[in-house]
């Protein structure tokens, strides 16, 4: 039977897997077939010729295995405490092992004085050692010993009835029907001349190390497969994508620009944002279409990138649009937009949900006879029926806010695709921008507009309102204004927290002399808008409101930003949130509220965010944190392929070598034929069997 067939059987020809199992197995484990179980790889292996007596338990092992008897059962604590105690002893001395649930089971399942290995992690509480949820073999079923696989079973599953030694039996029943060496998916020369372990060999070993040499040589390589695969994709794409897609050529700086640049622009531009610009500029001219992540931190001015970008659009007879997350902020750029340009003659319309009837049609029929110049809006932009007369550029504002069926939308609205620029404030760790962004050319802003001071970041504890009261009044006095931002807008969950409405009522009886705005996501867009616009022409002086301006926002004015329930945040988000201050030569504060209680998670968030304004920091603390998959906003653009073992966080040397490896492959055989590849071609595609097509898009 070849061994490639063999990899795709479903799990349910495994003797004990029914259809529920299998069902478990795939929700739960994302394993359907037998490849996937050969490569769902242990957590960690145990080394399990060695037991331990009772009296060798210290605190911080792992996992131990010990043997010995069940001396009795019994019953304790009531409600969700309620367990079962079995008293194990191995002639030195006692351990607990605890239940929480299947009680019933527990007391059939196992024996009273029957000799078992018993294998968990040991705790101690109160003078004794526990396990809780302990795995128990009878002694003499236990299989030849050594490194043995420990695979970790989410709780869900395990309470199904799922654990690691049914795994094992799987995995063992499939290297049993494989009778060929697992196919080799990396070109030979790459596994001579790398001195990688070959395929077959590392997903064995994986398993089943003999040494823990061994085991490490295996994850290296299969770590190098896992990027290697995902920069190849990328880039084959891109390349393919620039032979396929011609762009429109801007050959001219032209009098838009100029006549901006010379007699409109408020300020000299940074030096950053020259060389954006610049990029931007030859990046459109060699009639490829441009595709380019333009990373810069909150307030470094992205904006005035954007629109002289697509001056230069204009000045080269095209139409341009930027698309920006949600209406508050379209509408901002509109008036941002309209403000700078003055009395130049462009046309800047606004487009989102909220436009309709007559207005929509116009602005519809300028898009159409090329009235209309500049349309700035939300999604709405990309509808289907929005047609421009020739749009050469797209600009897409705090890009990690859309997913990328949008983005693969805007190709849709011309012969020739627009070129895009893509704007993010989230910064993105090199690894991750390499990987989920690994097509686009990234320009960086770098440096912020002169004469900021760094924001001073305090954290305050919840019980102080009256020193945060008094911040508020000393700052207000000074004509400045402030947000004050609440994670909830209706209280939902138990946990005792004010939420917005709470806390406004709160605010107006603590600064009667003031006058107040509230925004929250459940307003009519016209409400909002006429609140945010109170704030902005300076009517109120206080922006209460949930996470809805935590993009994008500008009211220089602003000096401080209260975060409320600080501990609820992620750090991106904090980061966010706290660039709304800070855009005027002004000091600006910003204020985390938190409870007592803090994980020592948080309390690293909140020492972070006190201790650096510097985005790129936050964001690659954050990684190390919460781990690459969960990042904000990079969930939607999604890692093209699952990774079992590398880590973005961690494996930085590896992705950029992964990267270089594949630029070279490619680079070497620019047809795909060479016959040396065939097994790594044939791979991508089975990667890429069970992913939308997005070859088109960026
Ligand atoms: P972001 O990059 O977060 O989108 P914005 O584009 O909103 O930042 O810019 C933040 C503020 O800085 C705005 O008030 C903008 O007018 C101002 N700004 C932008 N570029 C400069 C510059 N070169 N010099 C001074 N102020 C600038
Ligand atoms: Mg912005």
């Amino acid at each position: 039977m070849p061994t490639g067939r063999v990899f795709d059987y479903p799990v349910t020809y495994l003797a004990n897997v029914g259809a529920t199992r299998a069902k478990l197995l795939k929700d739960g484990m994302g394993i359907e077939t037998y490849g996937d179980l050969l490569q769902y790889y242990p957590s960690k292996h145990i080394d399990r010729s060695r037991f331990y007596y009772t009296h060798e338990l210290t605190t911080n092992m792992p996992y131990v295995q010990l043997r010995g008897r069940i001396l009795s059962f019994e019953e304790e604590g009531d409600g969700r405490k309620r367990r079962i105690v079995g008293h194990f002893s191995d002639g030195h001395g006692i351990v607990d092992l605890v239940w929480f649930n299947g009680l019933r089971y527990v007391e059939q399942a196992y024996k009273l004085l029957t000799e078992y290995v018993v294998f968990g992690k040991p705790t101690l509480f109160k003078g004794r050692y526990s396990i809780t949820h302990p795995e128990l073999t009878e002694q003499q079923s236990l299989s030849p010993m050594g490194l043995r696989p420990y695979y970790s079973v989410p709780e869900k599953l395990q309470k199904r009835g799922l654990n690691t030694r049914m795994m094992e039996q799987w995995v063992l029943t499939v290297f049993r029907v494989l009778h060929e060496p697992l196919p080799e998916t990396l070109p030979e020369y790459l596994v001579q001349e790398m001195k990688l372990m070959p395929r077959d060999e590392a997903i064995r070993a994986m398993h089943y190390p003999r040494s823990s040499e061994q085991l490490s040589q295996a994850t290296y390589r299969l770590k190098f497969e896992e990027l290697f695969f995902i920069q190849l994709n990328i880039l084959r794409y891109s390349r393919e994508r620039n032979r396929r897609y011609a762009g429109h050529v801007f050959a001219k700086v032209g009098e838009y620009f100029n006549d901006f640049y010379y007699h409109h622009l408020p300020f000299g531009l940074t030096g950053a944002q020259k060389r954006v610009i610049r990029e931007v500029r030859q990046d459109a001219m060699t009639g490829r279409q441009m595709n380019r992540l333009l990373q810069g931190d909150v307030g470094s001015g992205k904006t005035l990138v954007a629109l002289m970008s697509m001056l230069i659009a204009l000045d080269n007879g095209f139409q341009a649009c930027i698309m920006a997350p949600t209406e508050i902020l379209a509408e901002q750029h509109l008036d941002t937009f309209r403000h700078f340009l003055g009395d130049m003659p462009v046309r800047v319309e606004l487009l989102t949900s909220t436009v309709k009837g007559k207005r929509r049609q116009a602005v519809m029929e300028g898009l159409q006879n090329d009235d209309i110049q500049i349309l700035v809006g939300t999604h709405a932009v990309i509808e289907d029926n929005v047609c421009f007369h020739n749009l050469g550029l797209v600009v897409i504002d705090e890009q990690h806010r859309f997913g990328v069926a949008q983005r693969a939308k805007l190709w849709a609205k011309n012969r020739i695709p627009p070129h895009v620029l893509v704007m993010t404030a989230t910064p993105i760790p090199r690894t991750l921008a390499m990987t989920v962004y690994g097509d686009l050319d990234v320009s960086v802003i770098d440096e912020l507009p002169p004469g900021r001071k760094p924001i001073q970041t305090v954290h305050h504890y919840e019980n102080r309102r009256e020193d945060l009261y008094n911040g508020l009044r000393q700052q207000i006095a000074l004509g400045r204004q402030a947000y004050v931002v609440f994670p909830l807008i209706k209280e939902s969950e138990k946990v005792d927290l004010q939420n917005l409405e709470e806390g406004y009522k709160e605010f107006e009886r603590a600064f009667p002399e003031f006058r107040i705005s509230m925004v929250h996501g459940k307003m009519k867009a016209v409400d909002k808008e006429r609140e945010m616009e109170r704030f902005v022409s300076g009517e109120t002086q206080l922006l209460m409101a949930t996470t809805v301006i935590e993009v994008g926002v500008n009211v220089p004015n602003a000096s401080v930003m209260v975060i409320m329930n600080a501990e609820r945040f992620g750090l991106a988000q904090l980061h966010q949130l706290r660039g709304r201050v800070g855009r005027g030569a002004d000091q600006s504060y910003c204020i985390l509220v938190t409870g007592f209680k803090l994980s020592g998670d948080t309390r690293r968030r909140i020492q972070i965010m006190t201790e650096t304004n510097d985005g790129f920091e936050i964001a690659e603390e954050d990684m190390r944190l919460r781990g690459p998959g969960d990042l904000e906003g990079t969930q939607q653009s999604g890692i093209p392929f699952e990774l079992h073992i590398a880590n973005l966080a961690r494996d930085g040397q590896e992705v950029q070598l992964a990267r270089d490896v594949a630029k070279r492959v490619l680079e070497s055989d620019a047809d795909g034929r060479h016959p040396e590849h065939r097994g790594m071609w044939e791979e991508l595609a089975r990667l890429n069997r069970y992913r939308t097509d997005w070859s088109a898009i960026s």
